[in-house]
C-alpha cells in the first residue's frame, strides 16, 4: 500500500542541487551557503542517515532535546557542527554554550549578559546571530527592526559580544522576500556578514537575498508529528 519513500540521502542530494542552482542564479559561490539540517523531533537513526549521506551541520530548537540526542552523536562524529535555532532562556545559556557551535536566537539584554558570562567561563566562541522579528509580530521572539541597530551596538559595547550575523523567521502568512530583504539591509548597514534565513519552503528565495545559512528541516527529514 505504501509507496517507497524518498530516503534522507535522496532528499539531501535534491536540496543540495537546489542550493547550487540558486547560488548560480544569484551569481554566488556555493561555498558561501551552509545547509543546516534541522533535525528537531527526529531521532538519532534519522540523523545518522543524514551524516552517512555527508551532512555535517545540524540545527535543533531545544536545549533539552539536544542534550538527550547529541552528546553521543558528537562523540562518534566529532566534526559535526550544531546550531541552536530556537529561543534560548537565559538560565539555559550555560548548557547551550556547552552543546552548540552557533546560536541564532540572541534577542535581549538578559540573554546577552548570560551568554557573555558563559563565553568567558567556558572559553567557547560560538557563532552568534541576532534574531530580527521582521514582521514585528507581538507573539514572536526577536528584536524589532527599528531597534536592531541600537541592540547590536549594545551587544558589542555593553556585553563585549561579537555578533556575526542576523536571523529571521518571516510571518508564515506573508511572502518571505521583503523580510529577507529587510534582514539583509540591517546586516549590511551594521557590517554583519552572515544571514540565517530560509527554510524548506523558501530557501532558494533566501539565497537570492544573500542567505549564508539556510535552515531546512521537513524537506530533508519529512513531516514532523
Ligand atoms: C523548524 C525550524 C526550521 C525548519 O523548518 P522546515 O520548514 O521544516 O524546513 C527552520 N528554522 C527554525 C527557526 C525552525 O524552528
Amino acid at each position: 500500500m505504501t509507496a517507497p519513500t524518498r530516503t534522507i540521502a535522496d532528499a539531501l542530494a535534491a536540496i543540495n542541487a537546489e542550493i547550487a542552482d540558486a547560488c548560480r542564479e544569484a551569481g554566488r559561490a556555493r561555498a558561501d551557503v551552509t545547509l543546516i539540517a534541522v533535525s528537531k523531533t527526529f531521532g538519532v537513526a534519522a540523523i545518522e542517515q543524514a551524516i552517512a549521506a555527508g551532512q555535517a551541520v545540524f540545527g535543533e530548537n531545544r536545549v533539552q532535546e539536544t542534550k538527550a540526542k547529541w552528546p553521543a552523536l558528537k562523540e562518534k562524529h566529532p566534526a559535526l557542527e550544531l546550531h541552536l535555532i530556537g529561543p534560548l532562556q537565559s538560565n539555559k545559556a550555560k548548557e547551550a554554550l556547552a552543546l552548540f557551535d552557533a546560536i541564532h536566537s540572541v534577542d535581549r539584554p538578559s540573554l546577552c549578559e548570560a551568554l557573555a558570562k558563559e563565553i568567558m567561563r567556558q572559553n567557547r566562541r560560538p557563532l552568534l546571530f541576532v534574531e530580527i522579528n521582521t514582521g514585528a509580530e507581538a507573539q514572536k521572539a526577536g528584536v524589532r527592526p527599528d531597534e536592531a541597530d541600537a541592540f547590536l551596538a549594545r551587544c558589542r559595547d555593553s556585553y563585549g559580544l561579537e555578533i556575526s550575523g542576523l536571523m529571521c523567521i518571516p510571518p508564515f502568512d506573508q511572502a518571505p522576500a521583503p523580510h529577507f530583504a529587510l534582514t539583509a539591509k540591517i546586516a549590511a548597514r551594521n557590517g554583519l556578514k552572515l544571514l540565517s534565513m530560509g527554510m524548506s519552503a523558501d530557501f532558494a528565495t533566501a539565497i537570492q537575498f544573500g542567505a549564508t545559512h539556510v535552515r531546512v528541516g521537513s524537506a530533508i527529514f519529512g513531516a514532523r508529528h
